[in-house]
C-alpha cells in the first residue's frame, strides 16, 4: 500500500474569497512543499468553511485505505462546532499542526489586513479546544513548518500513524501453539481483534511440511545465492544451509498466500522438520516479517508493525529476548539473544551463518543461522502485555553498546545493553510494570512514536525512561489501572 496523509485546512467565509484564495494557495504550497521533506505524501485537500465539507473528507478519509490520517491547521479562525460531526465520525488517526504561514511578524507590513488573515495563533486554539472537548485521541504539533524539527516529529508521527493502518491489516500465522504453560505469550485474541485489527490464526505444522516438500532444487539454489551475498558462510554444513531456505521459502509461500505480514512457531512441535527455523526466520525478518518465538504472536504482530515505522518502511526492529546480566558495578548490562531468531536489521557488521547443535526442542540436524553482535547506540525495548480485558505497552528506553566481551563459544547473535535509568532500577521498574521476557528491540522507532501509536490505538501506554523511579511508576500504574477499568 502507498499510503499518503491528508491536509485539511479550517477557515470561513467572515473574510471574503480573496482571503480564502489566499489560504487556499498558502495550504497548497506548504503541502507540496513538506512533501519533499516528509517520509508520506501530504495532500492538500479542502479549505474547510462549512460543517458539510469537514463531514465529507472525513467520510471520504475513513474510506480511503491510502489515507493514513489527517493533518489539519487553521490558517484562518475555524469556528469549531462546524468540525463536530466529521471529528466524532473520524477513523483515521489525526494530528494538529499548529503553525502558521509567516515566520516572523512584519513590522512595517502588519496591519489590519495582515491580521485577518493571519490568525492561526487564535485559529488553532479554537481547534484545539473542540479536540479536547470531544476527547479526541491526537497529536499536536506546534511550529514554524519549514523548521527541521516541526518536519521530523511529523515525520515521526507519519510513522507512527502508518503503524496504525499495518496494524488494523495485520494477520498472524501461527505454527502450532504457545510454549506449554508460558504466561506472558498469552492473551485474549478476539480483543486484540477488536483493538488493534490483528487477525490470529494457526496452520498445521504438517502443512508447512507439505509446503517445504514440494519447494524445488532451483529455488533453494537462488535463495541460497541471496544468502552467499548478504552473509558470510562461516560453516561447511551447506546441507543445513539449503535446509533453512527450503523452510524460508515455504514459510513465506504460506505466509504471502493468506496475506500474512507475521508468523510464530515453537520449537515444542517441528513435527516432520529436521531444524528449527533460524537462518529462514532471521531472513525473513530482514524482508520485514515480524517472529515471534515459542507461539509468541504478540510479540510477532508488534515485530511487524515497528518495522514498518521505521526507515523506509523496514526499519532496524527485531525479536529480542533478555537472558543475562552482567552485574559488574560500573559495567551492567542486560545480554539480549534468542535461541536462533535474532533480526539481522539489528547486527553491526556482516552476519555469519554458521551451524551448531541446538539442544532445547526436537531438533534432529543442526540448524544454520545468523550469529553477529547488535550495533551500539540509542534504541528502545517494547513489550505488549495482557492485563485481563486491557492491553498495555511497555517502552523502555535502552542504550546498546558493543558486547563488552567476544564470547566465542555463544552460538548466537547477540546485543548488549543498558536499560535506563540505570540497569537495576530500569530491571525492577519493567518487572514492577509485568514487562515480558520477549521483546521488540528497535534503534529507530522512538519511544514518542510508540506513545502516538498506543493513543491512537487506544490502549494503555507505561514509557521507563531516564526519569522513571520504582515509586512514581508504581503510582503511575495504580492509577492507569483504574483509569482503563473505567474506560
Ligand atoms: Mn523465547
Amino acid at each position: 500500500m502507498k499510503y499518503e496523509f491528508w491536509f485539511v485546512v479550517g477557515s470561513q467565509f467572515l473574510y471574503g474569497p480573496e482571503v480564502l484564495e489566499t489560504v487556499e494557495a498558502r495550504a497548497r504550497e506548504m503541502a507540496a512543499e513538506l512533501s519533499k521533506v516528509l517520509p508520506y505524501p501530504l495532500v492538500y485537500k479542502v479549505t474547510a468553511k462549512t460543517n458539510k465539507e469537514i463531514t465529507d473528507v472525513v467520510k471520504e478519509a475513513n474510506y480511503r485505505d491510502e489515507c493514513a490520517g489527517i493533518i489539519t491547521w487553521c490558517h484562518t479562525f475555524s469556528p469549531s462546532k462546524m468540525w463536530i460531526n466529521g471529528l466524532a465520525n473520524l477513523q483515521k488517526p489525526y494530528c494538529h499542526l499548529a503553525t502558521q504561514y509567516n515566520k516572523e511578524i512584519p513590522n512595517e507590513e502588519i496591519d489590519m489586513d495582515f491580521m485577518n488573515l493571519n490568525q492561526a495563533a487564535h485559529g488553532d486554539r479554537e481547534h484545539g479546544f473542540i479536540a479536547a472537548r470531544l476527547r479526541m485521541p491526537r497529536k499536536v504539533v506546534a511550529g514554524y513548518w519549514q523548521d527541521e524539527k516541526v518536519h521530523k516529529r511529523l515525520s515521526d508521527w507519519m510513522k507512527a500513524a502508518v503503524g496504525v493502518a499495518v496494524s488494523k491489516d495485520m494477520k498472524v500465522m501461527r505454527f502450532g501453539d504457545n510454549m506449554r504453560e508460558v504466561a506472558v505469550t498469552e492473551g485474549d485474541k478476539v480483543e486484540v481483534q477488536r483493538k488493534l485489527g490483528w487477525q490470529v490464526n494457526t496452520w498445521a505444522v504438517g502443512d508447512l511440511v507439505k509446503e517445504m516438500n514440494k519447494v524445488t532444487e532451483a529455488e533453494v539454489d537462488a535463495l541460497v545465492d541471496e544468502y552467499e551475498a548478504s552473509y558470510v558462510i562461516a560453516t561447511d554444513n551447506l546441507y543445513a544451509i539449503r535446509y533453512q531456505a527450503k523452510e524460508e521459502i515455504a514459510m513465506k509461500k504460506m505466509l504471502d498466500r493468506e496475506g500474512c505480514r507475521a508468523f510464530t512457531n515453537t520449537f515444542q512441535d517441528l513435527y516432520g522438520m529436521e531444524q528449527l527455523p533460524g537462518l529462514a526466520s532471521q531472513h525473513l525478518m530482514a524482508q520485514g516479517y515480524g517472529y515471534g518465538g515459542e507461539g509468541d504472536w504478540k510479540v510477532s504482530a508488534m515485530t511487524a508493525i515497528l518495522k514498518a515505522m521505521g526507515e523506509n518502511g523496514n526499519g532496524a526492529s527485531g525479536f529480542m529476548e533478555d537472558y543475562t546480566y552482567h552485574l559488574v558495578e560500573g559495567q551492567e548490562y542486560s545480554l539480549g539473544a534468542h535461541m536462533l531468531e535474532v533480526c539481522p536489521s539489528l547486527a553491526a557488521d556482516k552476519p555469519r551463518i554458521e551451524t551448531h547443535h541446538l539442544g532445547i526442542g526436537m531438533n534432529e540436524k543442526d540448524p544454520a543461522r545468523l550469529v553477529f553482535e547488535g550495533k551500539a547506540g540509542r534504541g528502545i525495548v517494547v513489550s505488549l502485555i495482557d492485563m485481563g480485558g486491557r492491553l498495555r505497552l511497555i517502552v523502555q528506553d535502552i542504550e546498546a553498546v558493543k558486547p563488552i566481551m567476544p564470547m566465542p563459544n555463544l552460538p548466537v547473535a547477540r546485543v548488549m545493553w543498558r536499560a535506563l535509568p540505570d540497569l537495576t532500577t530500569g530491571v525492577e521498574c519493567w518487572i514492577t510494570a509485568g514487562g515480558a521476557h520477549h521483546t521488540v528491540l528497535s534503534y529507530d522507532v522512538t519511544a514518542e512514536q510508540m506513545r502516538d501509536w498506543a493513543r491512537m490505538m487506544d490502549i494503555e501506554f507505561v514509557h521507563i525512561g531516564a526519569d522513571t523511579t520504582p515509586e512514581k511508576l508504581e503510582e503511575e500504574l495504580l492509577v492507569k489501572d483504574l483509569v482503563w477499568k473505567l474506560k
